[in-house]
């Protein structure tokens, strides 16, 4: 399941060196090494997969789970404020490296704006064509 020319396949056989914070049989957890906050950290996946959409249902499940205790020792031992999670799934979501990867993003009071979107105001009738769309 290794990609020729994937720097997360190349980081998870130890072709290029990284950070390592955690690791099991599933996934290794590095720091980022362009982080957006100190303490900015990577889980990735020892196989690969694309993206969500491509990774399978329970291993998912086992990320998010990874993801939550990650973030409550990092917690501890940041003694940060607060935390993000984020996970982009292709270009034009922000996606550069095509390994599934889940961004652990300490936060810290006064640490700026690193995730912001500018909110749209869609009235009632769009919402609900919009809802339709989905969920019928
Ligand atoms: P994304 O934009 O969601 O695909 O995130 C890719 C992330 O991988 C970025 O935050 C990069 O800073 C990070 N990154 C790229 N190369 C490395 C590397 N060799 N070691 C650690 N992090 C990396
Ligand atoms: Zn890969």
């Amino acid at each position: 399941m290794k990609q020729d020319n994937c720097i997360f396949c190349k980081i998870i056989s130890g072709e290029i060196p990284s950070f390592t914070i955690f690791e099991d049989e599933q996934f290794k957890v590095i720091l980022d090494v362009a982080p957006a906050a100190k303490g900015h950290a990577l889980i990735i996946p020892r196989r690969h997969y694309a993206n969500l959409y491509e990774l399978p249902e329970d291993m998912a499940a086992d990320a998010m789970r990874l993801a939550r205790r990650m973030m409550t020792t990092m917690t501890q031992k940041l003694g940060c404020d607060g935390f993000n999670i984020v996970q982009n799934n292709g270009e034009v979501a922000g996606q550069t490296v095509f390994h599934f990867h889940m961004h652990l993003i300490p936060r810290y009071h006064n640490d700026g704006e690193i995730l912001k979107y500018i909110a749209g105001e869609p009235d009632r009738e769009e919402l609900e064509q919009i809802r339709r769309i989905i969920a019928e």
